[in-house]
């Protein structure tokens, strides 16, 4: 069962971390080239028939992911199959806190399976389709395989929390699990990077070491001092470009996937790297954590209304009486992605673009570079087969970032430091 909206949540929030300015990169540079005139503007693109394609079906995909993350769940519970799966976790254990983790294995097993044949369409088939992956099969079953084991894990470890608020307190458990949304996230977040994320790919040290010198020497400029630079092979999965700055203390690191180094200049990387930079310095994944979790405190508080509407009316064919029975799980998630579709995805989008607004502001003021901005943004369009002006549905729904054509444009215009003006971020910056 897709956790559609949880999904792009935690895409979001790992976005933020960050898959910078680059998110649905792919390579096809021989379609499109830079264009600019005597003063260094960069001309936003015309995306090519192939990417305005890739847009199209990838909205269509879209509308279809979310009725599908409604349509499972509502199986699982009008069936009343998600009760049955209570019943044989109850047969395995009598004890409350291992049925709550048998069922989710079995409930994770069964999603799995449900939904393999669209996994396998959209992060595999698709992709090959329009070249943007260079995956084999056997990576791509692997990874997905991992993912499977890791959520399994976690689900193990943790869910009982909630459900334990749901017994003990079936009229608040919504505010307690909001509070609880925050630390989790963070913990997950300072986590992942160190622990989950090694599971997937290889992280080595930079190879190009006078590169990585001036790596560390623009962020120390930047004042974060004491990071490592790593380089992931990501170029075993696909043609994305992506960075991120990421850590505490010990864990401080910065993260380049191959293939950027590989199809950016060093002033572009540059800046995609002060554009992380900025994400770090500025506490993007701070507000991040704490305005998704309020988000998702309002959103949990609206399905506890609904989920009890529904329970009263349905419960004969649901198969449960309260919603702290843990065969509520489809219905929780059900609600989850249906008002989060209405509240969490387009005003978590709306502070995501204003966030990354921001980073590429800061971006722009610590390399003073815009001609080298603006053709890094060209590359991303290129290789992502992005569209530089979707329409309002898909920016208001979908664009975790601002707009390319919006961003190229900026990147063009934005230079205070040439009018004598005092540049937003310059307390950051040491001489
Ligand atoms: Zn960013």
């Amino acid at each position: 069962m897709r956790f559609t909206i949880i999904a792009s949540l935690f895409f979001l929030l790992i976005a933020a971390g960050e898959r910078s300015a680059a998110q649905e990169s792919l390579v096809h540079s021989d379609s499109i080239r830079i264009t600019a005139d005597q003063t260094g503007t960069v001309a936003v693109p015309i995306p090519t028939e192939k990417a305005m394609d890739y847009y199209r079906s990838g909205n269509i995909m879209w509308i279809f992911d979310i009725l599908w993350g409604i349509l499972i769940p509502v199986l699982f519970l009008f069936t009343g199959f998600s009760a049955k799966i209570r019943n044989w976790a109850k047969k395995i254990s009598k004890k409350w806190f291992l049925i709550i983790g048998i069922y989710f294995v079995f409930f994770s097993l069964i999603s799995f399976v449900i939904d393999l044949p669209l996994s396998y369409y959209q992060e595999f088939a698709r992709q090959h389709a329009y070249g943007l992956s260079n995956q084999t099969l056997g990576k791509w079953l692997s990874d997905s395989l991992i993912s499977l084991i890791v959520g399994i894990i976690i689900g193990f470890l943790f869910l009982w929390l909630p459900y334990l608020a749901l017994k003990k307190s079936p009229k608040r458990w919504w505010l307690y699990v909001g509070i609880g949304t925050a630390p989790f996230l963070f913990l997950t977040l300072l986590i992942s990077p160190i622990w989950i994320d090694p599971l997937f790919n290889d992280f080595g040290p930079m190879k190009d070491k006078v590169l990585e010198t001036k790596i560390l020497a623009l962020a120390e400029r930047a004042g974060i001092e004491g990071s490592k630079v790593f380089e992931v092979n990501k170029s075993v999965d696909t043609k994305m470009l992506n960075a991120y700055v990421t850590g505490f203390l010990g864990t401080k690191r910065i993260v380049i996937w191959d293939n950027t180094l590989a199809k950016m200049n060093e002033p572009e990387l540059m800046f995609v790297l002060g554009h992380e930079m900025g994400h770090y310095l500025l506490g993007h994944i701070w507000k991040l954590i704490f305005f998704f979790s309020f988000l998702i405190l309002i959103t949990l508080y609206i399905a506890h209304r609904a989920a009890a509407a529904l329970i009263g009316k349905f419960k004969h064919r649901f198969g449960f009486e309260e919603p702290s029975d843990i065969a509520s799980l489809p219905l929780i998630i059900l609600l989850i992605n249906l008002f989060g579709f209405i509240l969490i995805t387009p005003v978590g989008n709306w502070f995501s673009r204003s966030l990354e607004h921001q980073a590429d502001q800061f971006g722009l003021e610590i390399t003073k570079d815009n001609h080298n901005a603006a053709t890094a943004f060209v590359k991303l369009q290129a290789e992502n087969l992005g569209n530089p002006r979707p329409g309002t549905l898909y920016k208001i729904w979908r664009a975790s970032h601002p707009l390319l054509g919006d961003r190229i444009e900026y990147a063009n215009e934005y230079k205070p430091w040439l009018k004598n003006e005092k540049l937003e971020f310059e307390e950051y910056f040491k001489k």
